[in-house]
């Protein structure tokens, strides 16, 4: 019998597993922890929604919890928690079939963003506030009306800068390589150089007071791509 959907939240440590889904139920999720891979796996069904997954569990290895969860509960977006910060790690989380992950420590409000984020690009099966603004720090976006907030002030983004802006903020921490942008903002047989994406990063720094020097909101991570990390507004 179909029941409400949750989110599973597969974590064996309580100091982190109950907070989060505190967390979680106030952003109007019903959670189903499990502490073990084992659990995880006999906890799945199609009552799942969305699936919060440590890497590191005491039993079994998160990736492979991963790939077994992908056979059960196909389709279901699964946002893997990391210790391990390097990219070879994150490549393989992503690689086991993880949407998405945030490296611990992690901010709860961050990780509430990406999980929102998901589940609207899976068509949002998690009964949610079915809010379509996601924020990170003072910086807010709405997909739906396609608008964005830094503070109180809207700002006056173009389709591009829009699009861009948003996928930064439902990333927010990780880096996005120059090739995801791309694919993502323009198009997915986009040839050439990445002048354009250049171009419309430094038009949105300037929309966002941002400055190259000293970035708070648009980090440029040489080689690779850019990461949205605004710090907090300093001390007034
Ligand atoms: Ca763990």
């Amino acid at each position: 019998m179909k029941g409400v959907p949750h989110v599973l939240l597969v974590e064996d440590d309580d100091g982190i597993a109950t907070p989060l889904s505190a967390a979680l139920r106030g952003d109007g999720y019903q959670v189903l922890r499990a502490p073990t891979g084992r659990e995880a796996l006999a906890r799945a069904s199609e009552d799942t929604g969305a699936i919060v997954l440590d890497l590191g569990l005491p039993d079994l290895d998160g990736v492979e919890v991963c790939r077994r969860l992908r056979a059960i509960v196909p389709g279901v977006p699964v946002l893997m928690l990391t210790a391990r910060t390097s990219e070879a790690d994150i490549v393989v989380g992503l690689d086991a079939g993880a949407d998405d992950y945030v490296t611990k420590p992690f901010r709860l409000a961050e990780l509430l963003a990406r999980l929102r984020a998901l589940l609207r690009r899976a068509g949002g099966r998690v009964g949610a506030e079915g809010s379509s603004v996601v924020g990170i720090q003072d910086v807010r976006v709405d997909r739906a009306a396609h608008r964005a907030w830094r503070g109180d002030e809207e700002l006056g983004l173009s389709a591009k800068e829009f699009d861009l802006l948003a996928l930064l903020v439902e990333h927010a921490g990780t880096v996005l390589t120059r090739e995801r942008i791309m694919e993502r903002v323009w198009d997915t047989n986009w040839l050439g150089s990445t002048k354009t994406l250049d171009m419309h990063v430094s038009w949105l720094r300037r929309k966002l007071g941002d400055d190259v020097s000293q970035p708070r909101y648009v980090t440029t991570i040489r080689g690779v791509g850019f990461r949205f990390e605004p710090s907090p507004p300093s001390p007034s």
